[in-house]
């Protein structure tokens, strides 16, 4: 399925920490984070997936994005 295999890293600027899951960059950026991918899916760390989830609260729309588990 996604692109996140074993190993894979956070793909948010300045951040190493071992990615959690993958979303679609255009949901990651548009949540106001510093992504640095250039594919279509956007590898998040635990801590950065918690941004995320906080800053799309108010978008259902955001919250229910499609993603995957290792
Ligand atoms: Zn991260």
């Amino acid at each position: 399925m996604g692109i996140v295999s074993k190993g894979a890293k956070c793909d948010v600027a300045g951040c190493n920490n071992d990615g959690a899951r993958s979303l679609n960059t255009k949901k990651v950026e548009g949540a106001g984070l510093n992504v640095s991918s250039s594919s279509k899916k956007t590898v998040l760390c635990k801590d950065h997936y918690k941004d995320w989830k906080k800053e799309t609260k108010d978008d259902r729309a955001l919250e229910r994005a499609r993603y995957d588990k290792f």
